[in-house]
């Protein structure tokens, strides 16, 4: 999608090599009227395949799966990172090792809110290693829902997580796909 790809050239920050910040749109402060141009994509290209819920992990999803499903007229639940070592049964759970904080969180829905009837439209906002997605993933399984395809604003495509999710057989739909970036140059797919 140009616009988001614009904004990044402009606005983001490489760091460390292999992190973009996107705080002055995305992840901080939220450019919303970018958000609804992203909703109304993944709409179009979503369009038809009967997505009831769009399911979205802590925190940084947040904010862009809710301005997405306002545009499907779904739900948006978000899969919470647990603080507590007892977790009773009524939730699905997973393990999500972080890509930006290092450690591993424990991921829970409640089971009230995934439900075998659902059709899944995953959102996140970057898409590197997978880690996310695929927690995502497995907490549908477990309920025992569809995905129907997952819509990514930032995928770094030099990463592997992106191939290793198509291969599994879900559709992957980036707005943005980055195929190498450094300080000061960011080249896209
Ligand atoms: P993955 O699990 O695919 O390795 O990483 C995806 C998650 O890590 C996303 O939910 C996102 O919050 C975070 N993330 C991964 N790479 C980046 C990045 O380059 N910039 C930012 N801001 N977040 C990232």
């Amino acid at each position: 999608m140009r616009e988001l790809e614009e904004r990044i050239r402009r606005e983001g920050i490489v760091e460390n090599g292999d992190v973009l910040k996107v705080d002055a749109f995305l992840n901080h402060q939220m450019d919303v009227g970018l958000f609804a141009a992203m909703g109304k994509e993944w709409a179009r290209l979503f369009a038809g395949e009967g997505v009831n819920k769009v399911l979205t992990i802590e925190a940084s999803g947040i904010g862009i799966a809710c301005i997405a499903a306002q545009e499907f007229g779904v739900p948006v639940v978000f899969a919470k990172k647990s603080r507590t070592k007892n977790i009773a049964g009524d939730v699905y759970k997973v393990e999500v090792p972080s890509f930006t904080h290092g450690g591993v969180s424990t991921v829970i829905v409640s089971k009230r809110f995934l439900l075998p009837t659902d059709r899944l439209l995953l959102i996140d906002d970057f898409l590197a290693n997978g880690a996310a997605l695929e927690g995502l993933i497995a907490l549908a399984e477990q309920a025992g829902a569809v995905v129907v395809g997952a819509g990514i604003a930032v995928e770094k495509a030099f990463q592997p997580g992106g191939e290793r999710i198509r291969q599994k057989g879900v559709r992957v739909e980036s707005l943005a796909r980055i195929r190498s970036m450094e300080a000061g140059r960011i080249e896209f797919c």
